[in-house]
Order: C-alpha cells, then sequence, then structure tokens
C-alpha cells in the first residue's frame, strides 16, 4: 500500500476509500505533527490536501520521496509550484466539476447586493413588514459587470450575469476572443463598470491586486464580488473604503484569514458574507472527491493525471 499525508479535514465519501486504497495518515488531526512526520516522513509518497490549504515547503522538505499531490479544489495557490516543479511531484486538482456552482454563488452574491435581498430577508423575519416600508433597492438589469479572471469559472458567470441584462467586461493578462469587452488594466475596468467580479486565482501574482487604488475607481456606488480568494483583495482598504463610504459594497465568500472575519464587516448592511460556499453542494463536493481520487489512481497505476495543474504539463 502506497503511504498518503492528509493535511485537511476531509468528507467521508473522499476519506473513506482514500482509507480503503491506501495507508493514510491523518497529518491535519495530529496533535504530534513533528512526531508523525519523524515516524513516516521517509514513506510517504502522496499527500492530499484541500483547495484552500497550504502545502509548505518546510513540509514538503520532511517528505523526500513525495510524488504526487492531489489537490480537493481547483485553487492550488496553497502549492510551491516551481517547487514541485523542482522535485518533478505531480499535482493534480479538480477545474470543472465545480464552475457552475461557484459561478451561481457570484450571481447569488451580485443580485443580492444589488436588491438588498438579504435585508428584505432580516426585515420580514424580524416582523417589520406591518411596522415600516422596506427601502427601494438597485436594478441588475442594464448595469455593467466587470470579471477579474475570465477562465472557467469568469465565463460561467459573464453567462449568467448576460441573462440577468447585465453588460459584461473583463480583464486578465490577454485578451480572449469573447463577446465582452477587454480593460487592459484592473483600475480602468473598475471604473468602468457597476459591479467588479473577482475570479482569478489566488497567490503571490494576484496578491492584494484589488487595491485602494482600484476600489478608489469603483466608487462610492460600486460593488465588490470575490468568489476566488480573499488575498487577491486587500482587505484593509476594503473595509476602509465601505467605512467611508467610498465604495458602495462588498459581496464576500473568500476571506484574507478564514475562518476569520474581519469584525468591521459584520455589522454593515452593504455587505453580504458567505463562508466559502462556491463548491460547497454534495453534488460537486462529490465530482470533486473523485477526481481527486481519480488524479492519484492515475499517478499510481503509472499514467497521466486526469487533470494535472497547467504550469506542470
Ligand atoms: P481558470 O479557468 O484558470 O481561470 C482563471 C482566470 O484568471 C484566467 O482566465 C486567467 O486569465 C486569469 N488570471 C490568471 N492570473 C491572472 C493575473 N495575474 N491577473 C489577472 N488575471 C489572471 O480558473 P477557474 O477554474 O475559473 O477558477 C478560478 C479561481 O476560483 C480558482 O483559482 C480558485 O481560487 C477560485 N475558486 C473559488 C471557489 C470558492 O469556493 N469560492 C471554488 C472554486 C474556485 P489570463 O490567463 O488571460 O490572465
Amino acid at each position: 500500500m502506497n503511504d498518503i499525508l492528509i493535511t485537511a479535514p476531509l468528507p467521508d465519501f473522499l476519506k473513506q476509500p482514500l482509507l480503503a486504497t491506501y495507508a493514510c495518515h491523518d497529518y491535519h488531526g495530529a496533535a504530534d505533527k513533528a512526531g508523525l512526520l519523524a515516524a513516516v516522513g521517509t514513506k510517504i509518497v502522496g499527500l492530499v490536501q484541500g483547495g484552500g490549504s497550504l502545502a509548505p515547503v518546510e513540509l514538503l522538505d520532511r517528505l523526500p520521496n513525495l510524488k504526487i499531490i492531489s489537490v480537493f479544489g481547483v485553487g492550488y495557490d496553497g502549492v510551491p509550484v516551481d517547487y514541485c516543479r523542482g522535485r518533478g511531484i505531480k499535482v493534480g486538482h479538480t477545474p470543472d466539476v465545480l464552475t457552475d456552482d461557484v459561478a451561481d454563488v457570484a450571481l447569488a452574491l451580485t443580485l443580492t447586493l444589488s436588491r438588498q435581498f438579504h435585508l428584505a430577508n432580516r426585515y420580514v423575519q424580524a416582523g417589520d413588514w406591518p411596522r415600516r416600508p422596506l427601502p427601494l433597492s438597485t436594478s441588475v438589469t442594464g448595469k455593467t459587470a466587470g470579471i477579474l479572471g475570465l477562465g472557467r469559472i469568469g465565463k460561467a458567470i459573464a453567462r449568467r450575469l448576460e441573462a440577468c441584462g447585465m453588460k459584461v467586461g473583463y480583464h486578465g493578462r490577454a485578451a480572449q476572443t469573447v463577446p465582452y469587452t477587454y480593460y487592459p488594466t484592473l483600475s480602468g475596468m473598475a471604473d468602468a463598470v457597476d459591479f467588479l467580479i473577482v475570479a482569478c486565482p489566488g497567490g503571490p501574482a494576484t496578491k492584494n491586486m484589488v487595491n485602494a487604488e482600484v476600489l478608489a475607481a469603483l466608487g462610492a456606488q460600486g460593488k465588490i464580488v470575490n468568489i476566488a480568494r480573499g488575498s487577491i483583495i486587500d482587505e484593509a482598504a476594503m473595509i476602509k473604503a465601505l467605512q467611508a463610504g467610498t465604495l458602495g459594497g462588498a459581496g464576500l465568500d473568500v476571506f484574507a484569514n478564514e475562518p476569520h472575519v474581519p469584525a468591521e464587516l459584520l455589522a454593515m448592511d452593504n455587505v453580504v458574507l458567505f463562508p466559502h460556499v462556491g463548491s460547497a453542494t454534495k453534488e460537486t463536493r462529490k465530482a470533486m472527491g473523485d477526481l481527486t481520487l481519480a488524479n492519484l489512481a492515475a499517478y499510481f497505476a503509472g499514467k497521466a493525471l486526469v487533470k494535472l495543474i497547467p504550469e506542470l504539463q
């Protein structure tokens, strides 16, 4: 049996097949992590982690025979890709199967922010309907959305927003052949749109890319939606802009220091907060689990990974 290190809490539908197929070592749950590494580190050939979890170089250095990391998620910003390339470690992930569910969350955040469904729900549940009118909200129809990162999820978001009668633009490192307006700069796009929707990968290249200047360009009527990674937005600058009224609102599924959410955001009415639920449906998580297993199985069968990350192809 091949020895596998598990560094994240996993659902049963993924954990049980792993336990049945491999000699699994629970690094995430281990009280004595150093002791576990000392005991089994040299035997480990595979590692399973979550999309948001980290595989620090210091940990990987303790696993000299590691051959494959299988990420239970599409985002692999927690994996040191250059280091893995240098050691010949394969990295698998789970793109495509979660695209529609994540795009649905972006749509939900956009609609909720604009139509204030969170306040409408709170109003009815608080028994306020017979007592006072609910202020009018803002239509999304005819408004403009700019998508940062028009990839698999970004395109699925674009289709949904178009169906709502919104105009769509995008920013990425290059223009694509798509029926949407390309903005060569992020600030230029933020200046032109009503909604800025973040859908690019996390990691060093995009850290704090949505900074104070971009938020100022989005402006007092502008709203930001983030379903990608908390690291992409300068969270302190966003909070400052929301407090000052120079940013109109924020719909966030992801945060810089999950599961901890800055206290300032909790009390704001123009903010909608989700606990990283982009792919959190039974159907999608099962499909992600199957792909996580398939990547491992392919490696140990001597075949190409089903979904190898692009940088290692
Ligand atoms: P994808 O298909 O690889 O798309 C990423 C897009 O981002 C590409 O179009 C790319 O376009 C753009 N991009 C990459 N680097 C960039 C940079 N430095 N500056 C500007 N744009 C950049 O990935 P995906 O499947 O759509 O997933 C996107 C991200 O969503 C994942 O990486 C993950 O972090 C996040 N996610 C979140 C959840 C959740 O639960 N909330 C679930 C799944 C995924 P160019 O190459 O043209 O720049």
